[in-house]
């Protein structure tokens, strides 16, 4: 209920007024946000590397209508991967972008758009020898992010995508995407999904996690296990008990269990933190008080004690 009530608020833009103005929000915000620009993305992200955890860096953004933002974001993306090369990151910090934030929605020729402005994106991270990763939005765009990931792997085959395993259809994706040379980053899923294409019970999900990973798991591909699970980091570090260290990796949020983090990379393990910086963040935070209802208990606990 509560978790419906939080996705639903993400999406609207009275409630996005209300959640912004309010500047005793900001200190909450941080927890699970780098920074508003560029330059805290950069010292965030050489903090997180010093103790041997990788990074990708999510410039916040999303469900742009505006054709001058959607460039805009382009050229955040350009200049962030320009500073990571300058700062000597770029072999441990690649980039996640959100194609609705780069003009898939965009009225007019939006799937186009937002393929031509990953397509400036990929090249970019070529250049300074990293990879995208495509996040996944709500359902109505899987198969258009899908499409353009197939695209974009023409010419930049190593473009990742992620796939949550809430989606019925998602043990399908996997095996498709379970070959040679594919990168797939394997999550719950955060968004507010149908019965009709989604399972909707917690056990559920988890069970859908874990079939998921054993066909990631079993193929040729690179899988990433993103999930805090205990239960489901424990299933993915025994299904990888036969691969090499360096063909898989974890993943977890900025801000959610950094101990936990700094546990599985020091026992050798490759372990990526998803690092969002800018200032469009209300979306991406609200879905992360959705996902917990403490969090939501710690927003207003720090509104009242101030
Ligand atoms: P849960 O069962 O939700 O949580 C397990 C435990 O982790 C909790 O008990 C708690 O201890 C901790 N935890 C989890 N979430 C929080 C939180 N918000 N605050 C504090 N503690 C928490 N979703 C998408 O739909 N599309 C994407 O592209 C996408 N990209 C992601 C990339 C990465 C690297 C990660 C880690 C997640 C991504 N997600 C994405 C979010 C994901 O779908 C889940 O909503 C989120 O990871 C919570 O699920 P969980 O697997 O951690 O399990």
């Amino acid at each position: 209920m509560l978790r419906s009530t939080l996705l639903a608020a993400s999406r609207s833009g009275a409630i996005r007024g209300l959640v912004e103005r309010t500047p005793l929000t900001r200190p909450v915000v941080k927890r699970f946000i780098s920074g508003d620009d560029v330059d805290a993305a950069i010292a965030t992200t050489g903090e997180v590397l010093a103790d041997g955890r990788l990074v990708t860096l999510d410039h916040l953004g999303e469900d742009t209508r505006d054709a001058a933002q959607a460039t805009a974001t382009v050229d955040a993306y350009l200049e962030l991967l320009r500073r990571l090369e300058t700062a000597g990151y770029a072999d441990r910090a690649e980039v996640s972008v959100k194609l609705s934030a780069v003009g898939q929605f965009l009225p007019v020729d939006g799937e186009k758009i937002a393929l031509e402005n990953a397509r400036r994106i990929c090249a970019a991270a070529g250049v300074v020898g990293t990879t995208v990763t495509l996040d996944m939005e709500d359902h109505t765009t899987t198969d258009s992010t899908l499409g353009i990931l197939r695209e974009l792997r023409v010419d930049f085959p190593w473009v990742g995508a992620v796939l949550q395993a809430y989606l019925k259809r998602t043990e399908q994706d996997c095996r498709d995407l379970a070959h040679a040379g594919s990168r797939v980053r394997l999550c719950k899923g955060a968004y507010q999904e149908p019965a009709s294409v989604a399972f909707q019970d917690k056990a559920e999900v988890d069970l859908s996690y874990v079939r998921c990973l054993k066909v990631l798991m079993a193929g040729e591909g690179y899988p990433m296990v993103a999930s805090h699970d205990p239960r489901l980091i424990a299933i993915a570090a025994d299904l990888a008990s036969g691969r090499a260290k360096d063909s898989y990796e974890f993943q977890m949020l900025y801000g959610i269990r950094p101990e936990e983090q700094r546990r599985i990379a020091a026992e050798g393990n490759r372990m990526r933190v998803y690092l969002p910086y800018g200032d469009e963040w209300y979306g991406y935070f609200m879905r992360r008080l959705a996902e917990r209802p403490a969090n939501v208990a710690f927003f207003l606990r720090a509104l009242v004690s101030r």
